[in-house]
């Protein structure tokens, strides 16, 4: 009897004393700025060892009970308190008997809702996310100049009001520190004029102010579709053209408070690229029309070939010396000269062994160049080639198949079309047309493609692309699927016949 009270009364010491002097636990997210409405959900993730309990104190009474989301990561959320409140929360941590205490580097600033904070975006174009991280969607685009009313931060990322049903993030360098007293930028919707140019078909969006957007689009029927963020209907007008039916009907949408959206109908099975651009507060949105090419060969079309990487940039590299740059750039060769037989037109991005941009530039000016050339050549379609890797050694040395990536929708037939025919005549197991954000797709107008012909981080592929009819395969497979595009849309398309 009297050992089991000793027992007892040790663990009771043991419980009392902090064991785990060794052990920080680690705020992970947010790190350390947080600034938030009252009201908001201040979301918490701790890094501590798994199978304990973490509780989070922000202040005197509001705290939160964290739960394990993956080993060794828990997660929680609780609400903001009333504005003027700064909280420096202090992490707990409890595992068998021991207890640590730390204090997180983290400060949170409740904002006050009736003081408007606007922040200026200094470049143009200025991405906005769903999220504070680059691996957040981009939910649209803010015109340089624009005031964005921001109600929150989180380290390097302002949350900026888009309507009264949607916030966006942007990252904090490319907007000015927000101040109090501007107004936020806000328009009306005053009117839609359609006007027919020479190859494409141009909507002047008469908008009060200049506002944050965002464009989609869908194929399957062709449509755009146009969201005006911190925008508002107010009397408008829709003015067609008649002599261009491509734009056969324009809808008008309050979605919410503060958003509004544009639907386009397009009278034909497909566009040819579309963007839009400020002028003033008028918003110019550009949809191309097909080109006209000959029913017999490819006379009539334009195409920009994009070699990828070069100079200082070797791309990937397979274990038997090749450089991914110098096999992109004989694939090119061989595809220029296939439709240059064949009547297009054809341009490079590069056909040297060079960089576009200054070696040093950062990665989206390189990129950029390369969507410009195919602009200044006012190209139909764009091709970029690529050779694949995988960055863990053990499955890059066996991965297979060639990937043929688009961003926009009107580009996915040129991605499925190429993807079948490399299966051809490349024959890797699989051959995909696949989704994905990359720059160069995303950023151009046109119908682009990005073709991963193969893994050059597979030995096995690489002494294939070694042989000496390896370019002329993956090229064959290239054209072939621009050749199959081009006909697929001139039996729907009967303004593309000359
Ligand atoms: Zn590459």
């Amino acid at each position: 009897m009297k050992k089991k009270l000793l027992i007892l009364l040790l663990l009771g010491i043991l419980a009392a004393v902090p064991v785990f002097s060794g052990i920080k636990p680690e705020l992970v997210s947010p790190r350390d700025v947080l600034w938030v409405m009252p009201g908001d959900l201040i979301r918490l993730e701790v890094k501590v060892p798994s199978g304990g309990k973490v509780k989070v104190i922000l202040a005197g009474d509001i705290s939160c009970d964290l739960k394990e989301s993956a080993p060794g990561l828990y997660s929680g959320a609780v609400m903001a308190p009333g504005p003027g409140t700064d909280l420096s929360p202090s992490i707990i941590f409890k595992k068998g008997f021991g207890t640590t205490e730390a204090k997180a580097d983290l400060k949170i600033l409740i904002l006050s809702p009736t003081k408007v904070l606007t922040g200026a975006v200094i470049e143009s174009k200025q991405p906005l996310r769903s999220g504070p991280s680059y691996d957040c969607d981009r939910i649209g685009y803010a015109p340089k100049g624009c005031l964005l009313q921001v109600t929150g931060k989180q380290d390097n990322w302002w949350k900026v009001k888009l309507s009264g049903a949607q916030d966006g993030w942007v990252d904090s360098r490319t907007i000015s520190e927000p101040v109090e007293g501007a107004k936020p930028s806000h328009a009306f919707l005053e009117g839609i004029k359609v006007l027919d140019y020479p190859s494409s078909d141009r909507l002047r969006i008469q908008l009060t102010d200049k506002v944050p957007y965002d464009i989609r689009d869908t194929l399957y029927p062709a449509t755009l579709e146009l969201t005006l963020y911190c925008c508002d209907l107010r009397m408008f007008e829709i003015k067609y053209n008649r002599l261009s039916p491509r734009i056969k009907e324009i809808t008008l949408v309050q979605e919410a408070s503060g958003m509004v959206k544009v639907r386009i109908a397009y009278g034909a099975p497909r566009f040819w690229g579309y963007g839009a651009q400020y002028k003033g507060s008028l918003l110019l949105l550009d949809i191309k029309r097909p080109p006209k090419v000959s029913e017999k060969n490819l006379n009539g079309l334009k195409v920009l070939i994009d070699p990828g990487h070069g100079g200082s940039d070797t791309g990937a590299l397979g274990v038997y010396g090749t450089n991914e740059k110098d096999l992109n750039l004989s694939v090119a060769f061989m595809l220029g000269k296939m439709l240059r037989q064949a009547g297009a037109e054809v341009f490079f991005s590069r056909w040297k062994d060079v960089d576009l941009t200054p070696p040093a530039s950062p990665a989206a000016e390189e990129l950029d160049a390369r969507v410009q050339s195919a602009v200044m050549n006012n190209a139909d379609i764009m091709v970029s080639i690529h050779h694949n890797a995988k960055p863990v050694i053990k499955e890059a040395r066996k991965a297979r198949g060639t990937h043929v990536y688009y961003y926009r929708a009107q580009s996915l037939p040129l991605a499925e079309h190429i993807a079948r025919n490399m299966g051809v005549t490349v024959k890797e197991p699989e051959y995909v047309p696949i989704w994905r954000s990359f720059y160069l797709i995303r950023e151009s107008r046109l119908p682009s493609v990005l073709v991963e012909c193969a893994f050059l981080s597979n030995p096995s592929s690489e002494l294939m692309m070694l042989e000496k009819d390896y370019p002329e395969k993956a090229a064959s497979g290239i054209y072939r699927g621009i050749r199959d595009f081009v006909t697929e849309a001139e039996k729907t398309d009967p303004e593309m016949k000359t």
